[in-house]
């Protein structure tokens, strides 16, 4: 088999990005983490006449988002040493770097336009041969690679992991039709031997396989909520550890996902379908309105629940 993966990149520092480089770390691998420097200034360096592009700002970005790493639960990383096979630094600095990288999965906010724009970049800086994926948790991965090289659409596919990326077993694996078999055979066994995943081959269609049938789930069980006048509380306790589900309760998961993605995953679907179907993945305005508040789950510190 020609490919193998020495070296991986990991594309945004989220809630996912990070736990991804955590799992490749925790197999071995070296992994270069990216993202992109905070758009603000903490008052304490606009005092010292600090600007984003100074290196000081840039470099205290970039063992913040390592630091994030050990700080996590559930906790990302096996032993504090595998954090020394994880470099962070910042896209706009550093890109060049993919070049020494196999394997260059980008995890980025779930937007097609941001996404696009980002694998022109990866497309001008990475290896021949290097294998490219998305983390998107339902946009089309054709659609993503459209005006890239020949060479990048034969090597790109989608590898969506599920939170938290350490636990989680499944893999969805998504080809277009200009992925190269092998490539798509090689991310299989890799995914299966070294990554310790099980398996799914998807269809690119809008939220693949698990978030088409989750995010349905979760939106009914939402609007049957508010018909029913329940509590987030009584929802939880029905759909979570009390039927034997300690993981599934449906706010709780709400809120490890991070509501600002859960929108845009359920805008996928929203967008392409019709009808009845359209209805369900309508997201109800007090959701919008939690998001607007900056209410996101456990990474702005408050969702459904306040973050322990
Ligand atoms: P997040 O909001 O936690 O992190 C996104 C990161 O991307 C941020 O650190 C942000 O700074 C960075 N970013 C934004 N624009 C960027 C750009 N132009 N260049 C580089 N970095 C940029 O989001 P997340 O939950 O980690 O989701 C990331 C991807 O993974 C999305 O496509 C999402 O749909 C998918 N996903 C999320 C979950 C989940 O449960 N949260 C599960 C599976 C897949």
């Amino acid at each position: 088999m020609k490919h193998s993966i020495k070296k991986a990149a990991v594309i945004g520092s989220g809630v996912m990005g990070s736990g991804i480089a955590a799992h490749l770390a925790n197999v071995g691998i070296p992994t270069i983490l990216l993202d992109i420097v905070p758009n603000k200034l903490t008052s304490d360096e606009e005092q010292k006449g600090l600007t984003l592009s100074d290196k000081a700002v840039r470099n205290k970005y970039t063992s913040t988002a390592l630091q994030k790493l050990l700080k996590q639960k559930p906790a990302p990383l096996t032993t504090k040493s595998n954090l020394q096979l994880i470099e962070a630094g910042n896209l706009e600095d550093d890109i060049a770097k993919i070049a020494e990288c196999d394997w260059v999965i980008e995890v980025i906010v779930e937007n097609l336009e941001i996404k696009k724009q980002l694998f022109e970049k990866v497309d001008a800086h990475r290896k021949q041969g290097s294998i490219i994926s998305s983390n998107t948790s339902g946009i089309s991965i054709e659609a993503m690679a459209e005006g890239r090289s020949d060479d990048f659409r034969k090597n790109f596919l989608g590898t969506h992991f599920f939170n938290p990326p350490r636990y989680l077993k499944l893999l969805e694996v998504i080809p277009t039709k200009d992925t190269d078999s092998e490539v798509v055979s090689f991310i299989k066994t890799f995914g299966e031997d070294v990554l310790g995943k099980g398996i799914v081959l998807a269809k690119d269609t809008p939220n693949f396989i698990a978030n088409r049938i989750g995010t349905y789930g979760l939106l009914v069980t939402v609007k049957q909520m508010l018909e029913g006048g329940y509590s987030v509380g009584e929802v939880d306790s029905v759909t979570g550890p009390a039927i034997g589900r300690p993981k599934s309760a449906t706010f709780r998961t709400l809120d490890v996902v991070g509501l600002d993605t859960f929108i845009h995953v359920a805008n996928n679907v929203f967008d392409k379908v019709e009808g009845a179907e359209k209805e369900v993945f309508q997201v109800p305005d007090f959701m919008r309105r939690m998001q607007a508040n900056g209410w996101l789950g456990s990474k702005s510190g408050q969702g459904f629940y306040l973050k322990q």
